[in-house]
């Protein structure tokens, strides 16, 4: 049970509650509270939600479909839409109650409408209390291209309630649990020495042990770079990749989960990082093995067997966030625990770390 507080906008549990109720009684956003969610966390989390706040009942709820493609322009248009229609104003409060695409989409539509209004997130996944709700990033994604829109706004506070986690499902917390390997990788060996050993078994109670290490990780790391200028960028080991990933599935039935691309993504750029840093060979055998023995599924399987590698790879130059003189911008390991950013590789190397990655299944 995480029951401290975290730092002075990440509240945890009955203290979140408190504030949030605090605020509403306290404040004029009484008559004028939104809560954002999907049609999962209304069926699975709202009666919590007004269990632990009846405050929150009177508030107007404005409900998009669930998952990643629904991060788009239409969706942000309705939120609007709502806030316009039940005459929303500055003195107005969102509520992002959801996973990373709800506090990503609530969190821009808030920091855009009647150019700005206040919001808090309420992360409902693994996912969105450990890395999309903390640090400010908020957006959507513009056709295929991911989080290409959006803005550095932070919310009010962030509440993490991890009972919230019961009614996800195992992929769900597989999907989150990739950014935690992330941060660890990163950031702390320490910690990816403890998490290494794991087992399938005990994952949930592992995850539930090291959420607000996760929370720190992030925290720390964006306090120093806010809007990501340098150091901040390290958070994107494993995205550049995943992300192309994640965009070559979206429309497909099988598509993957954020994290799931990014369990992928890591592997490719650990690769990278022993091609181009000597990052040793043995840790990152440590990280693919750990990362097929959690995620290698008949789904990923299927997956990385229909990938085209030159597809993906135009889809990293389509993405032209990442590029820099033709080249793809990377964060890769120098050995673990610690990140270097800006590497501007030519997709020579991609394209062997993704041969690595079919070839991983076979
Ligand atoms: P998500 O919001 O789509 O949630 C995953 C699924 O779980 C959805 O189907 C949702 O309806 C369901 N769900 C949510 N809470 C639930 C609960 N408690 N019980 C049952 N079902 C529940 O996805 P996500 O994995 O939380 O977040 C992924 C998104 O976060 C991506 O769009 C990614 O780009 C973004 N992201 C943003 C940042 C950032 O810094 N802003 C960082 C990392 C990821």
């Amino acid at each position: 049970m995480i029951d401290k507080l975290i730092n002075n906008n990440i509240y945890a549990n009955s203290q979140g509650y408190s504030y949030i109720n605090n605020l509403i009684n306290t404040s004029f956003y009484k008559k004028k509270i939104f809560i954002l969610l999907d049609n999962n966390v209304k069926k699975y989390c709202l009666n919590n939600l007004f269990f632990k706040c009846p405050l929150l009942k009177n508030s107007i709820i404005i409900e998009i479909k669930n998952g990643e493609l629904y991060k788009n322009n239409a969706s942000f248009l309705y939120i609007c839409k709502i806030l316009n229609k039940n005459n929303a104003n500055r003195d107005s409060l969102l509520i992002n109650f959801g996973g990373g695409v709800i506090t990503d989409i609530g969190g821009f539509a808030a920091s855009v409408f009647q150019r700005g209004i206040k919001f808090i997130n309420i992360p409902t996944t693994i996912l969105a209390m450990i890395d999309a709700a903390v640090g400010g990033k908020t957006g959507i994604n513009f056709y295929n291209l991911k989080n290409y829109i959006g803005t550095f706004t932070n919310p009010v506070c962030v509440l993490i309630d991890n009972t919230y986690i019961e009614t996800l499902s195992n992929r769900e917390i597989l999907s989150g649990f990739s950014e935690m390997i992330k941060y660890f990788l990163i950031y702390n060996d320490t910690l990816w020495n403890k998490i290494k050993f794991c087992k399938i078994k005990n994952l949930k109670n592992y995850i539930n042990k090291y959420i607000v290490d996760s929370i720190y990780i992030k925290y720390k790391i964006v306090a120093k770079d806010p809007l990501e200028k340098g150091l901040r960028k390290i958070l994107n080991f494993g995205h550049t990749i995943g992300h192309a990933l994640e965009t070559y599935f979206i429309k497909k039935k099988n598509y993957l989960l954020h994290g799931e691309a990014v369990a992928l993504g890591i592997i490719c750029e650990t690769w990278i990082s022993y091609k181009i840093f000597k990052f040793p060979y043995q840790d990152y055998l440590d990280v693919f093995l750990f990362i097929k023995k959690i995620f290698y599924n008949r789904n990923i399987i299927n997956n990385i067997n229909e990938i085209n590698i030159m597809d993906l790879i135009n889809i990293m130059y389509y993405d032209k966030k990442n590029i820099h003189d033709d080249k793809l911008n990377f964060s890769l390991l120098k050995c673990i625990g610690c990140c270097s950013y800006d590497n501007l590789l030519t997709h020579d190397l991609i394209k062997e770390s993704l041969n690595i990655l079919k070839d991983s299944i076979k």
